[in-house]
């Protein structure tokens, strides 16, 4: 019966992890099907990573042939550096993480990694050296221990507790009755958005990558747990070339670079302090989610003093 089991669990690995790569559920099986069509190129070897340096050169793609997504966006992420890409809904943010890893090819332009085309290159090796942190992750029913160790499977005990601390997530899994033992999952603890997301900070810290997709979760956390996060993620992007998709600009004040995408270009580029005084689209959306952080705030403080 394992010998069943084994190869259907794997399955069951392959097919959440795209899932939860790719974001998008309902395109899933399209996306599985598609996917099969990217082919490395018959004299493609291991990608080589050094520092780890990120360029998107006039990169234009398109999913389907009469609608364009991405129109000629260019950047480059320098090693060890941030970059944060926002924007609107569709505007192609998580089409940047999916081309990165290499789960479509692009019509026109390159990506390149450490000078590297990818796609002259494995897609395995590519994606062994980018760790994602997705914003929901999938447990497998298994323990915690497990799914933290699932970042890299020769980690001893001691390496995925280290991981556990660093990605703050130690102390929650202290007062669990069977600590680390502990099943979670569909059939096990059903874990929070939150602590969910600090698993998946804990197995990228184990899997060790050079560069990191990070996909800030949409929903509002509670502002401790927020904390929490961001000092997680902070320790994850520490000396790693770093593209993080966010959707709460508070959170990316300190980035290197900040994209602001629209319709699939990129409208503005800079440091936060920049971009505000450009006083343009990147200008009226922290505006925006600075009232409602303001409106959020009062309606807290009112709902306190009755
Ligand atoms: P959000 O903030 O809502 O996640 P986004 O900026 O990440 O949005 P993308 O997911 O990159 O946007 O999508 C960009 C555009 O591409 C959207 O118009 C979307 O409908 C379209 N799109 C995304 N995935 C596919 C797909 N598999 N096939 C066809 N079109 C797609």
């Amino acid at each position: 019966l394992i010998q069943i089991y084994q190869p259907l669990n794997f399955l069951g690995f392959v097919y959440r992890e795209i899932k939860q790569s790719l974001v998008d559920m309902e395109k899933m099986f399209s996306i599985i099907s598609e996917n099969a069509e990217i082919q490395d190129s018959p004299d493609a070897k291991d990608l080589i990573v050094k520092g780890g340096e990120v360029v998107f050169d006039h990169v234009s793609f398109h999913y389907a042939q009469n609608r364009t997504i991405l129109k000629d966006v260019s950047f480059r992420v320098p090693a060890g550096s941030m970059t944060a890409i926002v924007g609107s809904s569709g505007a192609g943010k998580s089409t940047i993480s999916r081309i990165l890893f290499r789960f479509y090819d692009i019509a026109a332009g390159t990506v390149t990694i450490d000078g590297q085309d990818i796609r002259q290159v494995t897609q395995t090796s590519v994606r062994r050296h980018i760790g994602v942190v997705p914003q929901d992750t999938v447990l497998f029913n298994d323990t915690i221990r497990y799914n933290i160790r699932y970042g890299n499977p020769d980690a001893s005990d001691e390496q995925v507790e280290e991981a556990a601390r660093l990605a703050r997530i130690d102390k929650f899994i202290e007062t669990l009755p069977e600590g680390y033992d502990t099943e979670v999952g569909e059939r096990g603890l059903k874990l929070s958005g939150g602590e969910k997301q600090r698993v998946a900070i804990a197995r990228t810290i184990l899997k060790n990558p050079s560069i990191l997709l990070l996909d800030e979760a949409t929903s509002a956390l509670d502002s401790h747990t927020e904390r929490d996060i961001q000092a997680a993620l902070k320790t994850v992007a520490k000396d790693r070339t770093t593209l993080v998709i966010a959707h709460r600009l508070s959170t990316i004040i300190d980035a290197d670079e900040i994209l602001v995408m629209e319709a699939g270009q990129i409208v503005e580029r800079g440091r936060h302090a920049e971009l505000l005084a450009k006083q343009g689209l990147y200008y009226s959306m922290w505006q925006k989610q600075q009232e409602a952080s303001e409106a959020r705030e009062k309606l807290a403080a009112l709902e306190e003093s009755v």
